[in-house]
């Protein structure tokens, strides 16, 4: 997939496009019980795109009754894999026909550039949901080796209902991970997408019950965190929560589902990923072009962000030079110019949020290299510049905590050993990245390093047939990859006595 449109026309297109602002029950847009509504503004420039339903307890109640009776029905659940392979085939078919509308939702609801929401959100987006589709019918039970007399089957079963709570940062691309391999297994969903960008959902709602996905195995309740979230993940009847979104709220769900039903529940929470930069590396050109785009990719607002950059002493300065002159070629533009390289901030707070940390980094003895101001490439809207922040110490607020915008944070070492501590010296423990030419020091240290996805001279690579997730507090479970299939199924063990 390419970026198929000029600034102008994806102008054009988002002014006739016709915004579903409901929420999707029982296969049908719906207002909430309460009538209310909140307002979605676009981080472009500031302007009310619509008002959108805002579901709380009834309408989540409403949902999972449905998505229940259609469980049990079984018009999902208990069709043929070959079905439900069919069905969700048609289903990644109709989002890649919509492809260019889909992430023009996007890129008006949270800011990111069109090219990136159409080239990486919905081009993954698509694969995800036709890989799942495709591994449906290649999932097996086992048997187990018992002696004669009796037969011990190992096999997989739908949770029920699920529900998935998801971000704003990539907002189908998230859900997919969720809502494709849950459906593919029989279950009925309810996806919450998060309050700062629900459209691009609303409107797959539609294309599921299009896809021959029925009415009620699929609902998408639009609302907030606490309205709309909690009581999915308090709720008796839901069997499975899973979630992508920050740590805090992570562990806040899990205590839901100990204090409710004992829910299954995965989470895919936050990142301080460390980057680390040998002298060996094999292109050290490459290299810092793989530290910036790995911080500043999607305005930083990505769970695996290079955050923290781990350089070699020796060649820091020559390094961080390199850096600075890519990022110079990365600033924000309005995020429907072609091969913009970063776009909008989610929202106001985030923004403040990131202009804060740099103010913190600042007053704990950290310098800005670069960047370090909010910029105005469109009245009105929320950009801030790439920056980078040198003389970053380990017990420094922006080595441990995790921004969720454009800041790297430059930290140094010398022994391999140190290296590896200083990686490893934080709560979280989703993505990290080596550089260099020593084919025993990459396993060496990818061994060591605490994290669910490590890459070797380069940043962010995988696909659908490698799990994802994270170690520590970065969370629990993998989406992607037939792992994901485990959360969304129980085992069940039937024995059978053979014995005449
Ligand atoms: P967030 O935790 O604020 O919100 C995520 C979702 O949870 C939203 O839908 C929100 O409405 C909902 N929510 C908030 N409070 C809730 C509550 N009390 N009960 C139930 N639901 C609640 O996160 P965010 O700001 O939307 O996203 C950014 C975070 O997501 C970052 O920490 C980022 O690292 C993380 N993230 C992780 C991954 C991953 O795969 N590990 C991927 C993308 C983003």
């Amino acid at each position: 997939m390419k970026n198929p449109k000029s600034c102008s026309e994806w102008q054009t297109l988002s002014e006739s496009l016709n915004l579903r602002t409901r929420a999707f029950i029982d296969g049908r847009y719906v207002e909430a019980a309460s009538g209310k509504t909140f307002e979605c503004r676009s981080p472009i420039d500031g302007r009310l795109l619509a008002n959108i339903a805002e579901c709380e307890q009834e309408d989540v109640n409403r949902a999972v009754a449905v998505a229940r009776q259609r469980f049990a029905e079984g018009v999902w659940s208990e069709t043929k894999p070959t079905h439900r392979k069919r069905v969700l085939q048609r289903f990644a078919q109709l989002i890649e026909q919509h492809a260019e509308e889909l992430a023009l939702l996007e890129s008006l609801d949270m800011g990111k550039p069109v090219c990136d929401a159409y080239n990486i959100d919905l081009s993954g987006t698509i694969r995800c949901m036709s890989w799942t589709a495709e591994a449906i019918d290649k999932v097996f039970g086992e048997v187990a080796p018992t002696g004669p007399g009796e037969l011990g089957l190992v096999t997989r079963e739908p949770l029920g209902v699920v529900a998935a709570i998801v971000p704003w940062n990539f907002p189908l691309l998230m859900a997919t991970w969720k809502i494709a391999p849950a459906l593919a297994m029989g279950n009925s969903v309810i996806l919450k997408p998060s309050e700062k960008s629900p459209l691009s959902a609303i409107r797959l709602a539609e294309l599921a019950v299009e896809a021959g996905i029925p009415a009620g195995v699929f609902n998408v309740l639009p609302g907030f965190g606490k309205g709309a979230g909690e009581p999915l993940a308090l709720h008796m009847d839901v069997d499975g929560l899973v979630f992508t979104g920050s740590t805090a709220v992570g562990k806040h769900l899990l205590q839901c589902a100990g204090r409710s039903n004992m829910k299954r529940a995965f989470m895919e929470c936050g990142g301080k990923s460390p980057n680390i930069v040998f002298p060996d590396a094999p292109n050290l050109q490459r290299a810092a072009e793989a530290a910036a785009i790995g911080i500043f990719f999607n305005q930083g607002e990505v769970c695996t962000a290079a955050s923290r950059l781990l350089v070699h002493r020796d060649i820091k300065d020559e390094f961080l030079a390199e850096v600075a002159k890519v990022t110079a070629t990365l600033h924000p533009v309005h995020p429907f110019e072609p091969n913009a390289p970063m776009g909008a901030m989610v929202d106001e707070g985030q923004t403040q949020r990131v202009l804060n940390y740099i103010d913190i980094a600042q007053r704990e003895g950290g310098r800005v290299v670069c960047g370090g101001e909010r910029v105005h490439p469109v009245a009105g809207g929320c950009y801030v510049a790439p920056t980078i922040i040198d003389g970053v110490q380990v017990g420094h607020t922006v080595a441990r905590e995790e921004i969720f915008g454009p800041v790297l944070s430059v930290l140094s070492f010398t022994e391999e050993a140190e290296a590896v501590r200083i990686a490893n010296d934080s709560d979280y423990g989703l993505a990290a990245a080596v550089f260099t030419n020593d084919i025993s020091r990459a396993h060496r240290v990818a061994r060591k390093l605490r994290a669910g996805s490590v890459w070797v001279n380069y940043w962010d690579g995988g696909d659908m047939t490698a799990p994802f997730g994270g170690f520590k507090q970065s969370g629990n479970g993998r989406d992607k990859s037939l792992h994901a299939f485990e959360k969304y199924t129980e085992i069940k063990a039937t024995w059978i006595n053979l014995e005449p």
